[in-house]
Parts: C-alpha cells; structure tokens; sequence
C-alpha cells in the first residue's frame, strides 16, 4: 500500500492566536475556512509544499475539538494520509488485526471517502485515511489549423499500463519522475485519436472503445466517462461524416472503436460511411498473432470491417488523401505505420506508438512492449533530428497532459515545446 500525507490536523483553542503563529509569525498562507456543521467545527487549511496543516476551531461547546481541547490541551488531533483504495486499505488492515475505529469507508468532503484508524493501534496518533474523490478527466477537442488542413484532436478516455513496461530499459527512478504510477505500478495514458479535414474527413485511430469487458476494463483501469463520442459532438461531428478511418496499428488501445457491438451482439463498423485502411502487413500479423502480441490484437476490433467489406489494405507509403500519407516506422509492431500530414509547407506528424507520451522523447526511452527496439531506436533517432531541423508538430497519442509540440535541441538535451 502506498500512502501519501495529505494533512495534519491541529486542535486549536481560540484561531487567532493560533494564526498569530502560523501566519503572522512562519508568513503561511491561510484558505478560507470551511465550516463542517455535522463537527460543529470550522477547519483552516494551511497549504505546505503538497500536504496542508488544518487548524480546526470548535463552532459550539460540545464539539468534539471542543471536547479535546478540554481534556488535552490544543494539539496535534489527527494525520490524514491519502490511498489509491481505501476500501482495499480497511482489508489489509483488518487482515492485520488493526483496530479501527470506521470499517467501513464513509463519506467525506468533497465526494471523497474516509475512515479512522484506531490511536491504540497507531501509537498514540488518530489516523484518519482518506480516498480523494476521482476527478474526471476530460480532453475536450481542440481545433489547429495547418495550411489547408484543418486538424482536431478527440479523446477516447485513459487507460493504465504497467510503468515498466512502458519504459523497457529505463530504471523506475528516472520515468517515475516524469510518470508517476500508481499502488500497481501503473502510469496514466491518454488515448487520442486525430481528425484531419481536408477532401475528405479522416479518422486517425479510435480509442479502446466500448467493448472492453469488465475485466480488461478493471485491469487497464479504463476511464471513459468523456469519450470518442462525446469528444465527436464536442468538434461537431457525428460518426456519418468521417469518410476514412486510418489504422496506425491494430492494438487494441487504437482501433477499439473501429467497431461497436449491436444490442443483438453482432459488430458492425463503428463510421458507417467510411472505408477503413489498414497496412496490409499489419493485418496479417494481427490475424496471425503469436503469445508475444495476442493480448493486444482483439479480432472483435478489426475482422468485422472485413466482413462488412469496408476494408482496404494499404502498402508503406500509402497517400490516405491529399496532404496525408503513412511512413513506416516498424520497431513497435513490424508494420507500425507513423501519418504524416502536410499542407502549405507546414508538416505535422501522428507518431502513434512511436513517441507515445512526451517522456519517451529521448532515443533509448523505449516501450517495453515493442516487438522490434533496435528498430524503434533507428527509427527515432533519425525521426528526431528530421523533427527538429523541419519544425514537425508532433501528435502524441498516449500523453495524458500535451496533445502535441514540436521537439526541440536545447543544451544538449531533447525537449518539447507544447503547442496543444
Ligand atoms: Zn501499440
Ligand atoms: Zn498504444
């Protein structure tokens, strides 16, 4: 279990002396406070780097601050530390003979959930530990216009992967810093795909989609609360208008939503009007999976679109439409394909896999999941300096805080500049 110091709570007799102190004297900043009626106690929060002190003044003398403060003086009342899941924090406790003083999770501020842990069993100290209610996270659309091209980014959600994994090589003691993972080890990825309008409306990947069942769901940690659908109507679109819908590789993270599942069971293209290109390599090795690459090739999410006679295999090099034309990049899967897109000299690039989140921006920051890493190395260290020297603007399909920038060379280390 990990556990982080949220705040510390201090009984406090009379609050202005005690501001006297921690805001006069140590110059803190003081919030506003926050009466808690259910208490009868008013609670001051005091921000310290990422934790808070909480002054918490009686409002009524049967308070039981009041009643504290009474019998022990003002003080230290309690430490809150916050987890991932309290409901699992109470088990393992419970498995531990610990005495607590709440079973069960209970309600909070602020949507959270609490519980108290008995001070005989924490040495003298009321702990109370906190589960921080889940902020949705949303990716709303955003417009860039490039040339003649008009580009929008969409949202299917996030997911969670193993940090190790998505990192092969690098020590946790370098990418947790630029990815914190979570109790199980996992970091939070964004998925993104890419509309591009021109001609035509083109759909670079899809998201996960819908069709994850409740176990990949649990086991990726899927948030879809805000989703392609939701992101579509978002830019004005509708599933009708997208005419082309592009694979840059037939993981399930990017083509989950090429198809839906009717309420009869049966899988149907999820864009009606579109034709759905897919490399031709690509489609074989995902038709012909081995135990190394089976967990990302859902058939469910790709072999519908050939029955539906949607489907065209396209080669290395493919022009999708005017402007939009797929580079191989293979080292992720042997026909992992990178989209560039170009338009009155100004040049974008969908990386997909290749440069999932701003943190694999140097060479040897690798995915442990590629098939081919020598390839991935070749690939981005000549892709990067091309980047760079043309000014590329990079899409990066899996980062969870920047849509896209532009790398740039600076004292000899690779940054990115954000532009979306
Ligand atoms: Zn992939
Ligand atoms: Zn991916």
């Amino acid at each position: 279990m990990k556990a982080r110091l949220d705040h510390v709570g201090i009984a406090v007799k009379n609050v202005d002396q005690a501001l006297a102190f921690y805001r006069d004297a140590l110059g803190l900043q003081i919030e506003p406070p926050e009466d808690v009626p259910s208490q009868r106690v008013r609670a001051h929060f005091v921000p310290v780097g990422d934790a808070a002190l909480e002054l918490l003044e009686p409002t009524a003398d049967d308070s039981v601050i009041a009643r504290y403060v009474e019998r022990r003086g003002p003080g230290l009342h309690h430490i809150t530390l916050s987890v991932d899941d309290l409901g699992q924090a109470l088990a393992r406790l419970r498995e531990k003979g610990v005495r607590l003083i709440d079973d069960t999770p209970r309600e909070g501020a602020e949507g959270g959930l609490i519980a108290f842990v008995h001070p005989s069993a924490a040495h003298g100290v009321l702990v109370e530990l906190k589960q921080p209610a889940r902020r949705a996270r949303v990716h709303k659309p955003v417009r860039h216009q490039l040339g003649k091209l008009e580009l929008i980014t969409l949202s299917d959600g996030f997911f969670r992967l193993d940090g190790g994994a998505m990192f092969g090589v690098v020590p946790r003691t370098l990418w947790e810093q630029q990815s914190p993972p979570d109790d199980w080890n996992r970091i939070t990825l964004a998925m993104r795909p890419l509309v591009v309008r021109g001609e035509r409306t083109l759909l670079i990947d899809a998201g996960c989609g819908d069709k994850l069942d409740a176990k990949a769901r649990d086991l990726y940690s899927v948030e879809r609360d805000y989703h392609l659908q939701h992101a579509l109507a978002d830019a004005g679109l509708t599933a009708n208008d997208i005419d082309l819908v592009l694979a840059s590789h037939l993981h399930f993270d990017h083509v989950g939503g090429f198809t839906a599942r009717e309420p009869d069971g049966t899988l149907v293209p999820r864009f009606p009007n579109a034709r759905y290109l897919v490399h031709r390599g690509e489609w074989d090795d995902a038709t012909h999976p081995h135990e190394r690459n089976r967990a990302s090739y859902l058939p469910e999410n790709f072999l519908p679109l050939e029955g539906a006679g949607v489907l065209d295999l396209v080669d290395d090099g493919t022009l999708v439409m005017a402007g939009v034309t797929l580079r191989r990049s293979g080292g992720h899967t042997r026909h992992h394909q990178v989209v560039m897109i170009e338009s009155a000299g100004e040049v974008a690039v969908f990386a997909a896999d290749m440069f999932p989140t701003t943190a694999h921006i140097p060479d040897a920051w690798i995915m442990g999941y590629d098939l081919y890493p020598m390839e991935t190395l070749e690939f981005k260290r000549s892709f990067a300096r091309e980047a760079i020297d043309r000014q590329y603007l990079v899409f990066f399909e899996h980062d969870p805080v920047i849509a896209a920038g532009r790398l740039r060379h600076v004292d000899g280390r690779r940054t990115v500049e954000r532009v979306l």
